[in-house]
């Protein structure tokens, strides 16, 4: 539920309706605007019954509210939200399209610390690599583990990049979040609740995948979950969804990323390696996602791809990836100055 109130109404009546609203046995939330003064109300599992609010004065219309989520909609919130990773980079609203770049997979401390000397060079901020490798296959590479995470923590602690991995279990949370500066919550995991309720009950930003199959109300509705918990720090990525199209990996959902934008104030970003599966659509794809309004990429890149132990024929060469972020900072500039 959503209650507007008149531009006349005072900070008292606001306390008034949040008193109302908590003897309701719900909980009020502030939604800041500079163009109207909203409370919005959250903690209910079904319709409310509104009665105790009828007649004030203060009120100007009481919106029902039927989507699956509230706290992560532009009702709730007008603004673009800004996520600030590992207290510097920033993603969201006018920040600079942001890239993130690394390995699919941590395979040991020499790719690792080329890849991060790499990145370093070439100023992207933020190093992904998986440590816990959910894979289709059990006879696939599972990941180093926790012996990945000590290598990322080690990476980022020489190097001062920010880092990011893939969390599968709730159990992780913990260990997860003391070795690296923001969580992923992959495809496979986007409606795994116990794992969202867990992210949420921590402070740190989290990428959060959109499933394979996931619709953008379900994809809204799980970072919610986050949400609810406590954590505002969520990161939406599209990357790629299943279609009847076999000859990408997925099916690139690039007309989601500006409705996602239009429907939620988080951050979006696009992860065009998983999307196409194929090295050479990747940057052709990534320059479309700064058109259709995205925030950032996350893109694999490998010293040596063909040797790569997870996803080699998508991931980048360092050459590559160092000429797509020269044309990445040449368009992304015409459209923040020309669009
Ligand atoms: C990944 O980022 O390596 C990954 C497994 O991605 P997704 O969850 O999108 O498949
Ligand atoms: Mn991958």
């Amino acid at each position: 539920m959503l209650i507007v109130l008149h531009h006349s109404a005072t900070s008292k009546d606001v306390e008034n309706i949040k008193k109302t609203i908590a003897k309701m046995g719900l909980k009020p939330v502030a939604i800041p605007g500079a163009e109207r003064t909203a409370i919005g109300v959250i903690g209910n599992q079904g319709y409310v019954d509104d009665t105790p609010l009828k007649g004030n004065k203060a009120i100007l219309e009481i919106i029902h509210v039927t989507k699956p989520y509230k706290l992560v909609s532009r009702d709730f919130h007008p603004a673009d939200t800004v996520v600030t990773l590992g207290g510097k980079v920033k993603v969201g609203g006018r920040s600079p399209y942001l890239v993130i770049a690394g390995p699919c997979a941590v395979e040991s401390r020499d790719q690792m610390m080329k890849t991060a000397g790499f990145l370093k060079k070439l100023g992207v901020p933020v190093l992904r690599g998986g440590a816990y490798k959910p894979r289709t296959s059990p006879h696939s590479f599972q990941g180093l583990r926790e012996s990945g995470l000590s290598l990322l923590h080690e990476v980022r602690k020489e190097t001062g990049l920010l880092v990011v991995t893939e969390i599968v279990s709730p159990e992780h949370v913990e260990i997860v979040a003391a070795n690296v500066d923001i969580l992923q919550v992959g495809a496979r995991n986007m409606q795994n609740f116990d794992l969202l309720n867990e992210v949420g009950k921590t402070k740190k930003p989290v990428i959060l995948k959109r499933g394979l199959s996931a619709t953008l109300e379900e994809w809204l509705a799980s970072a919610e979950y986050i949400l609810v918990n406590g954590n505002p720090n969520v990161i939406l990525c599209e990357r790629g969804i299943r279609t009847f199209e076999t000859a990408t990996r997925n099916t690139a959902d690039l007309a989601i990323i500006p409705l996602a934008r239009k429907l939620s104030h988080l951050p979006v970003i696009f992860d065009p390696s998983h999307a196409t599966g194929k090295r050479d659509l990747v940057s052709p794809m990534a320059l479309a996602s700064i058109v259709a309004g995205a925030h950032g990429a996350m893109i694999e890149v490998h010293p040596a791809p063909e040797h790569a132990l997870s996803d080699g024929p998508q991931s980048l060469h360092f050459k590559e990836l160092e000429q797509l972020l020269g044309r990445v900072k040449t368009l992304a500039a015409f459209v923040r100055a020309k669009l």
